[in-house]
């Protein structure tokens, strides 16, 4: 059979295959520390779980409303307005399978063949691919090492063409565990206030993972509170990392004023895709967002914990760079200074791909390239500290000795 070219195109997601390498070795019994995970390894907080049981039990197994019940859809925007300054209503959010389905959705409705998408990278993997296949041209605004790989205003100014219409926008990030400050996000909103035909996707899938203990600082910002870019900002954000839900595949999105035309574009699309998350699990969207904040306050404090943990070992490899992470669950280690070394089993370094086999086959421990994470990813690779202490602090510890065996 034939398969279209689009479909053709779509890579596998690198982050899952790294994770996926690394269970397979560890399944042939070689005792492999793996920091690939993309999620948290707590188990949901048992409230929520119970929540969601309620719900089944109550016979809440009928279809929901496309965009979600009107309980969870007025939970969501209480939360954003609450928490985040929006100025939205249950109107205007959306329930969907992930936050990963919010930006599919988001993009298709945004985006016309040929616009030009600004995208701040290392970004995560999946933008690109989704962007592509709504037809827009991704035009990548590298971040520098030294910035924290935070890109400013003026640097995405100076990518904006007659063609741009939209910039995907990820604070705290994924791949590099670094945030732009508030004054940073009123700069970029400030900045966009001169470019009205360009929207904002802020995907805010960490924002409560943030970590004052490593950069007293590190504070989360949303730009949709910005006035320049309210009605223009669809606001990307779910379940999975602030409360340990990943399966169960709970994402959202809203919009305020003229931004609620993109929202109902984006249920007409999703009435005809998924329809509406499980029933059930409605309930628990109300439960985590309003009576959580001690569980969630109590992973963010692991979190720093192992933030900490991360921030030291690096620091004691001097070959290694990376900005201190001060958000997300990840560090983005610059390799630059040990390319073109060779490791003990005979891989020449040449960039995160060699990197990573190489500290998998030979040391044992499982991280991704960063390659794919585009712009100066390349040469890099992410460390996922959404592990136990005791493995980061193994993992460290061959991390450390792996790079010195390099010749
Ligand atoms: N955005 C970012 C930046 C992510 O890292 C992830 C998960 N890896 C997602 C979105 C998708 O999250 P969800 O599980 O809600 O689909």
């Amino acid at each position: 059979m034939r398969i279209a070219i689009r479909a053709q195109r779509l890579a596998e997601s690198s982050t899952l295959a790294a994770a996926a390498r690394a269970r397979a070795l560890r399944a042939e019994g070689r005792p492999v520390v793996s920091l690939t995970a993309g999620e948290p390894d707590f188990t949901t907080p048992e409230n929520i779980v119970e929540a969601a049981i309620a719900g089944l039990r109550a016979g809440l197994t009928h279809y929901a409303p496309t965009a979600g019940t009107p309980e969870a859809r007025e939970a969501i925007a209480a939360k954003l307005r609450r928490e985040n300054g929006l100025d939205c209503d249950a109107s205007g959010v959306t329930v969907t399978v992930g936050a990963k389905h919010a930006l599919h959705l988001a993009l298709e409705c945004l985006i016309e063949p040929g616009d030009e998408v600004l995208l701040p990278t290392p970004a995560w993997v999946s933008y690109d691919p989704l962007i592509r296949l709504a037809g827009g041209t991704v035009v990548e605004v590298p971040g520098d090492p030294a910035s924290g790989y935070l890109v400013t205003a003026s640097e995405l100014e100076e990518a904006i063409t007659a063609k741009t219409r939209l910039l995907v926008l990820n604070s705290p990030a994924n791949p590099t565990g670094t945030m732009h400050s508030p004054e940073a996000i009123r700069e970029i909103a400030a900045m966009l206030g001169d470019h009205p035909q360009i929207a904002v996707v802020s995907d805010e899938i960490y924002e409560k993972l943030v970590y004052p203990e490593i950069d007293p600082n590190a504070s989360f910002l949303s730009i949709g509170s910005c006035p320049e870019v309210a009605e223009r900002t669809i606001t990307v954000n779910g379940m999975s990392k602030a409360f340990a839900m990943t399966g169960w595949r709970i994402g959202y999105a809203a919009a305020a004023g003229e931004g609620l035309e993109v929202i109902r574009a984006m249920i007409r699309l999703q009435g005809q895709m998924t329809n509406a998350i499980p029933t059930f699990l409605m309930p628990a969207i109300v439960e985590a967002l309003e009576r959580s904040s001690d569980a969630v306050e109590s992973m963010r404090r692991a979190f720093a914990r192992r933030a900490a943990i991360v921030a030291d070992g690096l620091a004691a490899i001097p070959d290694l760079d990376a900005p201190s992470p001060t958000s997300a669950f990840y560090a983005f280690v610059d390799l630059r200074r040990i390319c073109g070394r060779t490791s003990p089993g005979g891989r020449g370094i040449d960039g995160g791909d060699a990197f990573a086999e190489a500290l998998l086959e030979e040391a044992l421990v499982g991280v991704v390239s960063g390659t794919d994470f585009g712009g100066p990813g390349r040469t890099a690779a992410r460390l996922s500290f959404a592990c136990s202490d005791e493995d980061l602090a193994e993992a460290f510890d061959r991390l450390g000795r792996f790079v010195s065996s390099l010749r």
